[in-house]
């Protein structure tokens, strides 16, 4: 095994690890980098409170934390708050890994949601490209790789690794299913594709640790199916009123495009948003009073391939991200609404 073989683990929650399939998927056009309905809001800010690590280490990891937000419409804030979205620990002992995306708010405030137990070239990047929302390259279904799966296991079974099998084809084997992520054709220079030996691919080719942002990777933070800074942010979302008469229209032009609204809850209780029309979206709702705290997500649960979320809300104010799931159909018009039942 090279000295240099330090493979990330992108941490899923449960619920999410039940939804990896190892479908292959050639010559398409579809790249594995997001997984669906992991994005945070648009515009929004990040605070990220570091838990031990040196004045280096942590130097390290805030400034290639910010080669994101150079090109994602997103904010690093660097304040140790209590309650911050990203934490940071530095435990040698523990590789490196983070969760991905809005997933990090699933995770108890005592407890990290990203390791940095070793800083090699751009892993902090690496990292927090997962903590925006990113997953591995590697797992692209587009990418086309083949593992000698049984030399895979072998090596990652062993030292420094030591993991089990289901880890192992989680984090290397199994490639997202197409329908489940968003993107364009894989990208070797990727900061999202790790480093692997030849002997792990039938090719015989491995891949070059990438340790900056590709060209590649900055444009696609930068564009409509990510964080583009030319749209509207959670600063800007369009203001929805429990129980309107009317349903508010919109739109989705583009593959991947995201809509933001906010509402206000006076008096607390059931409250049901949902989305109607032809459009296959993905929704999430954040609050109260904050854009990064999820109370709920939702694909299908709406009419045909419309999202419904119904949730027990306290007064306050909330967000709702609506985000075209990215298939060939579902982009046009259609309408939301916040109601009680
Ligand atoms: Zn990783």
């Amino acid at each position: 095994m090279p000295e240099r073989l330090k493979v990330c683990i992108d941490r899923v929650l449960p619920s999410d690890r039940m939804r990896f399939h190892p479908t292959v998927r050639r010559g398409g056009t579809v790249r594995a980098i997001i997984p669906i309905g992991k994005l945070w809001m648009n515009g929004s800010t990040l605070r990220v409170r570091f838990i031990g690590g040196t004045a280096a280490q942590r130097a390290t990891a805030r400034e290639q934390a910010l080669w994101w937000t150079q090109h994602a419409n997103l904010n690093f804030v660097f304040n140790d708050a209590p309650d911050a979205e990203i934490r940071v620990a530095f435990d040698s002992n523990d590789g490196a890994w983070s969760y991905v995306g809005t997933d990090n708010r699933g995770i108890a405030f005592d407890q990290p949601t990203m390791n940095l137990g070793f800083l090699d070239g751009g892993t902090a990047g690496h990292e927090f490209g997962h903590a925006i929302g990113l997953a591995h390259e590697h797992q692209n279904p587009a990418g086309g790789i083949e593992w000698n799966e049984a030399t895979v296991i072998r090596d990652l079974s062993g030292p420094p690794n030591h993991w089990d099998e289901a880890t192992i084809r989680h984090n290397v084997l199994n490639k997202y299913r197409a329908d489940q992520i968003r993107g364009t054709a894989f990208d070797p220079d990727s900061i999202m594709l790790y480093f692997f030996p030849g002997s792990w691919v039938k090719s015989g080719v491995g891949t070059h640790a990438n340790e900056v942002l590709s060209a590649v990777d900055k444009a696609y933070v930068a564009s409509a199916q990510a964080y583009p800074k030319t749209a509207p942010t959670v600063v800007d979302a369009v203001a929805l009123k429990v129980n309107a008469t009317r349903r508010t229209s919109a739109s989705i032009g583009k593959p991947g495009e995201e809509d933001l609204y906010k509402f206000n809850v006076a008096s607390g209780g059931t409250h049901i948003v949902d989305t109607r029309g032809p459009t296959d979206i993905v929704m999430k709702l954040f609050g109260p009073n904050s854009h990064t705290s999820v109370i709920a997500e939702d694909d299908d649960s709406g009419v045909d391939t419309n999202a419904l979320i119904r949730a027990d809300l306290i007064p306050g104010e909330y967000f709702v991200q609506v985000r075209h799931y990215n298939r060939a159909r579902g982009t046009g018009s259609y309408t939301v609404k916040v109601r009680r039942p």
